[in-house]
């Protein structure tokens, strides 16, 4: 019997994976269909993380031959840095993700993470210690709690509850008579936007990923349940190595180091004021910025 039950659990293990892979994709992509072409080299071992750093070498990337999306663009995050990475819509941003989960190979050029290079080593290893929080999560019609534990397989409960804390989430629960066992989706209570951002976050630290990448992950939020995520997702990000794409700059001005992107290349680099002393396309995009929110304050 036993014999019978062993390719069924590799079944398991394999559909479990794909699944992972699937929401990470799910959330990366949003509504965007890929492929997944990229395949493991043979015996490929896994990726040891001690020092998270991540490094881009003079990555080239573009979607489709004619155009070049990355142009050489190298950047490094070391272990336990906090980098917020802005730039126009379309200047790659989000595609410096999609290439650090592996969902595309660079034309030239290498990312490393603790200085081994991602397509040397098993996308399962790679993906295991990356985590995201995006700017629309996936969630399961299911309960509060199996949202959670999906974060990482065999999650017992006492991490999924301190997980919920962790995201401030107990204030919700208690008001649920159910609490974790609560029903979302379709089938039951129906989240706010910050409050389903809560539950990603909270499926987030479970999986407890050394590297954060966080995508516009309040920007779909108002101003402020905006600032009350964001005062969270500080404190996750405190012991580990974390790339937060921004859209709103107000979001980013404590960063010690932001990375302005433009087509394709990394054009500025410092704090926000000595960003704005630097009065280039950073400082452009302060004013405009500054400009939309008096005129929607006037109008
Ligand atoms: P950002 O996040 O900075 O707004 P993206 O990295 O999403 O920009 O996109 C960079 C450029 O690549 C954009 O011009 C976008 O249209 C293009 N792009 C993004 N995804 C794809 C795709 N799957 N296929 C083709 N082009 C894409
Ligand atoms: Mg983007």
């Amino acid at each position: 019997l036993m014999q019978l039950f062993r390719p069924l659990d590799m079944l398991g293990m394999v559909y479990r994976t794909i699944r992972q892979g699937l929401i990470d994709m799910a959330a990366m992509f949003a509504l965007i269909d890929t492929e997944v072409e990229v395949k493991d080299v043979p015996g490929a071992p896994a990726l040891v993380v001690r020092q998270p750093s991540v490094v881009f070498d003079n990555v080239v990337f573009g979607y489709d031959r004619n155009r070049t999306i990355l142009n050489g663009l190298s950047f490094e995050v070391p272990a336990g840095h906090h980098v917020a990475l802005v730039g126009p819509s379309g200047a790659g941003k989000s595609t410096i993700g999609r290439l650090l989960f592996r969902f595309y190979d660079p034309w030239q050029g290498r990312i490393l993470i603790d200085g081994q290079d991602i397509a040397q080593v098993s996308q399962r290893s790679l993906r295991s210690v990356l985590g995201i929080v995006p700017q629309d999560c996936v969630l399961f019609n299911d309960t509060i709690g199996y949202n959670i534990a999906y974060g990482r397989e065999g999650a017992s409960e006492a991490e999924v509850t301190a997980a919920a804390r962790g995201a401030a989430l107990a204030p919700l629960l208690e008001r649920l008579p159910a609490g974790l066992e609560t029903e979302v989706g379709e089938r039951g209570l129906k989240l706010s936007g910050g409050e389903k951002q809560r539950v990603s976050i909270a499926r987030t630290l479970v999986k407890n990923p050394p590297i954060l990448l966080l995508d516009e992950a309040t920007s779909a939020l108002d101003t402020r349940t905006e600032q009350e995520i964001l005062a969270t997702l500080h404190a996750i990000a405190e012991n580990r190595t974390s790339l937060s794409i921004a859209h709103r700059l107000s979001t980013i001005v404590d960063s010690d180091c932001i990375f302005v992107l433009n087509e394709g290349h990394l054009v500025e680099q410092g704090n926000h004021a000595e960003l704005l002393r630097y009065d280039g396309l950073y400082a452009e995009m302060w004013a405009r910025q500054a400009n939309e929110a008096e005129a929607m304050l006037a109008g």
